[in-house]
């Protein structure tokens, strides 16, 4: 049997040893959701609405926990991880009043009557990165098993223990066995396998639009349903007409926020040239007040990097100081640690532009006028998500209609709600998730005719 060695990433201390697990016990896994789907799609919608409500209740009297857990294994600073445990509980009681809410519709047509009625898919693999491991997989599991389905759910290899307890947590709530399932492991044994395993029928993705290519392919083979979250490198545009200190105030955590390891991260600042010197100058400040250390501490605001490979490929990008404009701080010692970093670069084309660093890395690039912040923030392969700073609202509407994104914000950096369709354009992805018609997307539509004849 194979295992994967946990690493705190705070003190590179050792957290816990995990069984990776292997082909055979993927099919096993699989076999066992057939079963338990088909069962849990017999259940009145009612009582599949008040199972999902018991795991909210659950999730909820184990906030604490979860976020402890998420603490130690991914570094994040304890009151983001608190949110992120709140997030899960508040996702599935949204998504428990989808079962009774899966409407079909009834049209008129010639000799009878059409009914369509929304079919579960059976079971359905959900594949997370490891940013923000908890709240992504429920983005997944909660509409797939309100809408009638079994969820096989595979974390990511460095960050599988808040998922691995959400397991155990479904059971103890009372969710039937082998409903959802967690299996830790490798995306090559673990993640492949599902995408091609004949009875799972359809994967949710998100991570990287590298691997996000590979799983769309191996969907296709079997013509399985797919919905891909992909990499982002987020426009920020602050007109000089917006509310500059508001927008120089925000800025840190719109990309810093969980060490900027975030797809929705606005990691590239475009500045009206005429306010850019301005707005550095209530950047830096801003900048210096981040908050960075141990995550165990409750004013801390940024936590470390998720790992050394990771900081590595951080570190790639920013080895020294060249073109840094200025740099929060971060503690020496054990642990990932990288300062808040702001860079001007020399150009539009500069690596560090246009590649997702998934760091606490931002670049700050000036624009001359609507047109030109419009063109600069479309100049990426992704199209995640966005803010726009101004105070003329029909210049926000134009500029938000005009860069090919999925979530944009005006005077804001907020991107996710439960409530509202989260996803991306380009090659940012495929298919929303989150709002009113996610579970659908876990169904197929049937049409029956009826003759009345
Ligand atoms: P990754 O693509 O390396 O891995 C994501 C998941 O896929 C992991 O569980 C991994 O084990 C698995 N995997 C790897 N190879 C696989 C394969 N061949 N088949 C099936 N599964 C496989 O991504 P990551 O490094 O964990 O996460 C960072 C990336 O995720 C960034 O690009 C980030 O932008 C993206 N992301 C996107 C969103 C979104 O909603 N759009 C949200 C969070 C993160």
């Amino acid at each position: 049997m194979t295992q994967s060695t946990l690493i705190n990433p705070a003190d590179e201390t050792v957290v816990q040893v995990v069984a990776q697990t292997s082909i055979d016990e993927v099919d096993d896994a699989v076999a066992r959701g057939v079963e338990a789907q088909v069962r849990w799609a017999a259940l009145a919608p009612a009582a599949r609405a008040e199972a999902l409500r018991h795991f909210a209740e659950a999730v909820d009297g184990a906030v604490e926990q979860l976020a402890w857990l998420e603490v130690a294994n991914s570094g994040h600073p304890i009151t983001q991880a608190r949110w992120e445990a709140g997030h899960v509980r508040d996702v599935l009681h949204y998504y428990s009043a989808a079962p009774e809410r899966m409407l079909g519709a009834q049209i008129p047509v010639a000799g009878g009557i059409d009914l369509t009625f929304l079919e579960p898919l059976g079971v359905v693999g959900v594949i997370v990165p490891w940013n923000f491991p908890m709240t992504i997989a429920s983005w997944g599991f909660a509409p797939a098993l309100a809408a009638g389905n079994a969820v096989i759910l595979k974390p990511a290899e460095w960050t599988p223990l808040t998922a691995m307890r959400l397991a155990q947590i479904a059971t103890e709530s009372g969710l039937p066995a082998d409903l959802f399932q967690v299996l830790p492991g490798r995306g090559s044994v673990v993640g492949e396998r599902l995408v091609a395993h004949e009875n799972v029928r359809k994967i949710v993705f998100t991570g990287s639009t590298e691997v996000g290519k590979k799983v769309m392919a191996g969907c296709a083979e079997q013509v399985k349903a797919v919905t891909l979250e992909l990499g982002g490198k987020s426009a920020n545009v602050v007109f000089a007409d917006s509310d500059l200190e508001l927008a120089a105030a925000t800025a840190p955590s719109a990309v810093f926020e969980n060490a900027g390891q975030d797809c929705c991260a606005r990691s590239r600042i475009l500045v009206e040239q005429s306010v850019f010197e301005r707005f550095m100058t209530l950047l830096e400040p801003a900048i210096t007040a981040v908050a960075v250390g141990d995550p165990r501490n409750e004013d801390t605001q940024m936590g470390p990097l998720v790992s050394k490979a990771h900081l590595d490929s951080v570190t790639a990008y920013q080895p020294d100081d060249r073109d840094v404009a200025f740099r929060g701080s971060a503690p020496t010692g054990p642990g990932f640690w990288f300062a808040p970093t702001v860079v001007v670069p020399p150009n539009r084309i500069d690596r560090r532009v246009t590649e997702e660093i998934f760091g606490p890395v931002v670049t700050v690039l000036p624009f001359t006028d609507e047109a030109d912040a419009i063109a600069l923030a479309n100049e990426s392969i992704y199209g995640l998500s966005g803010s726009i700073f101004t105070r003329d609202v029909g210049r926000a509407i134009r500029v938000a209609r005009g860069i090919q994104s999925g979530n944009l914000s005006v005077n804001s950096h907020s991107s996710v709600r439960y409530s509202t369709p989260f996803g991306g354009m380009k090659q940012s992805g495929l298919g929303r998730e989150l709002g009113p018609d996610a579970a659908a997307a876990f169904t197929e539509t049937k049409n029956v005719f009826i003759s009345s004849t």
